[in-house]
């Protein structure tokens, strides 16, 4: 059993490594059992650093927190938090969160010399875990073209960098830049180098994105073969996705025995980004058969943090996108859906709800059938009746003839209009709200049942959140909002405002939608349409 499998098994502090020496008897036991299982894949998140230098997606200092945030939240090993020494700005953000962030390591970037080493290091130290992530490019193009030095000058500024950092904290890695287009002889000098001077990870960067999977694992498994005590630090690999192989590089890595990933949320990173979190993540659990390997991701966090990177760094992630997004788990083959609603593992290979889905969705298309109409419409909220069903199912034909797929709104519209109306079993009577920057939102509701209308009031994290918090203590029901979008149905400041929610009630998602000029009016309709929707499924 090799050093490093044992480091796999501990979160370790800065200051010590897990040695057998250190351990229990029963300690060791455990470490044996697991690590005869599997290895763990650190997974070291760059995606306020990497990610953020993607061209227009910068991040104020507040939004990188709430990243942060979610990023401990999804169990990252090391975020990355910036390079301090490229502003005063990244500088207070980096130690902003390396001040309130429990749990993950925090680590600072910095180039091999010793002014950007002692400002990362002033930026990390108060972190629970502090890092210093130091680099130089070892590529003949990098070390004559862009640094204008030799092999010997860069070997000394690696050894240089690596003590000065190791003088401040523990945790030091250092990464040789364009390694997977450095001499492979020269690679394993440095590398050999950075250990014997302290770094307690070495990171191999893909930097341009040039690597191919096989020839990557062979530039690991050379390193793993020829460089002294390796198996007693991490080997890392960051890679860039500019020939679209990122994650495969990194896995290959893996498989032939890198136990850390750089990698960032939905891709984010220079040029055509850095490998995705999410991939690397979800095919290390699906395929720890053949990889032998696990990480301590949560990842039923997977999609609500790539939602929050996608919002505030205002890049959309496609729908085709593996993962995260919105198509991923959508089936629109009869076949297909036919297999899904009677085994899942027909044709998913993953659970939806394991990165955070509340269950696949469903898109139908005209080859789709009555089986599956009726199910879908049950998750919707609807009941149907045989004769209901058989009129839904001729109208629904109709419209896939003439849409490709038939979206869960879609639905909605066919289904209303061919139902008999939907017993309003609430009216929005009045609604009065309150709020500004200096107040806390209020809002008071009147509801028409029948004769009688009852009122509550509520306060929110803002006026929609207060409206719905006053009608859910009319109702009495717990719902769960899932999803709230907000369009704009006319042109010019005076347009109708569309809302629909999303709402979950038992194991049902249910839509509803309102309309108005005033958006309140129209966000408060739609929950109460949700609602009746809800009583009236409820009741057949
Ligand atoms: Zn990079």
């Amino acid at each position: 059993m090799g050093l490093r499998e044992i480091k796999g098994d501990s979160r370790s502090e800065p200051g010590e490594l897990p040695h057998l020496n250190n351990l229990s008897n029963s300690n060791k036991n455990a470490v044996k059992e697991k690590s005869k299982m599997s290895r763990k894949v650190f997974i070291f998140d760059t995606t306020l650093r990497d990610g953020e230098q993607s061209p227009g997606a910068s991040l104020n200092s507040t939004e990188k927190m709430e990243i942060a945030r979610q990023l401990a939240k999804l169990n990252v090993d090391i975020i990355e938090a910036g390079f301090p020494i490229s502003s005063q700005e990244d500088f207070e953000s980096v130690s902003k969160i390396a001040q309130e962030i429990k749990g993950p390591t925090i680590c600072a970037l910095a180039r091999a010399v010793d002014v950007d080493i002692d400002r990362a290091w002033e930026a990390v130290k108060y972190a629970q875990k502090p890092m210093i992530h130091t680099f130089v490019g070892t590529s003949d193009i990098h070390i004559k073209g862009q640094l204008r030095k030799n092999r010997d000058d860069v070997l000394k500024m690696a050894i240089s960098a690596v003590q000065r950092a190791k003088s401040h904290c523990y945790e030091v890695e250092f990464s040789p830049m364009d390694a997977s287009r450095t001499d492979p002889v020269y690679l394993r000098e440095v590398v050999a180098a950075a250990i014997e001077y302290g770094a307690t990870v070495v990171n191999i960067p893909d930097t341009v994105g040039y690597a191919i999977p096989e020839q990557f694992a062979q530039i690991i498994r050379d390193l793993i073969e020829n460089v002294a005590n390796i198996d007693k630090i991490r080997i890392s690999v960051h890679c860039h996705d500019d020939l679209g192989m990122s994650t495969s590089n990194s896995i290959s890595a893996v498989k032939s025995g890198a136990t850390q990933i750089e990698c960032a949320i939905n891709g984010m990173g220079e040029r055509a980004g850095n490998t995705p979190l999410e991939e690397v993540v979800m095919a290390i659990k699906t395929r720890a058969d053949y990889l032998d390997a696990y990480t301590d991701i949560k990842t039923q966090e997977l999609i609500s943090t790539s939602k929050l990177v996608s919002r505030l760094m205002g890049f959309v992630v496609p729908p085709n996108k593996s993962i995260v997004g919105s198509n991923a788990f959508a089936h629109s083959s009869g076949i297909h859906q036919d297999g899904v609603l009677k085994e899942r593992a027909t044709f998913e290979l993953m659970n939806p709800t394991d990165v955070g889905l509340q269950q696949s969705e469903i898109i139908l298309t005209a080859r789709s059938g009555r089986h599956a109409l009726r199910h879908h419409l049950f998750e919707l909220g609807y009941e149907l009746t045989d004769d209901q069903l058989d009129k839904a199912y001729e109208r629904f034909l109709s419209v896939a003839d003439k849409k490709k797929n038939v979206f869960d709104e879609d639905l909605v519209a066919i289904i209303e209009d061919e139902l008999p109306n939907i017993p309003q079993t609430y009216y929005l009577d009045y609604i009065q709200v309150s709020s500004g920057t200096k107040f806390v939102p209020t809002a008071t509701i009147g509801l028409r049942q029948g004769n009688e209308v009852f009122q509550e009031a509520a306060y929110g994290d803002g006026p929609v959140d207060a409206v719905y918090k006053a009608i859910d203590k009319i109702t009495g029901l717990k719902l769960e909002l899932i999803d709230y979008s907000i369009q704009a149905t006319t042109m010019g400041k005076d347009a109708m405002g569309e809302v629909q929610v999303r709402i979950k009630y038992d194991h049902r998602t249910i839509i509803g939608r309102g309309a108005s000029t005033d958006i309140i009016e129209a966000s408060a309709k739609a929950y109460i349409n949700a609602i009746n929707k809800l009583l009236y499924g409820k009741a057949i």
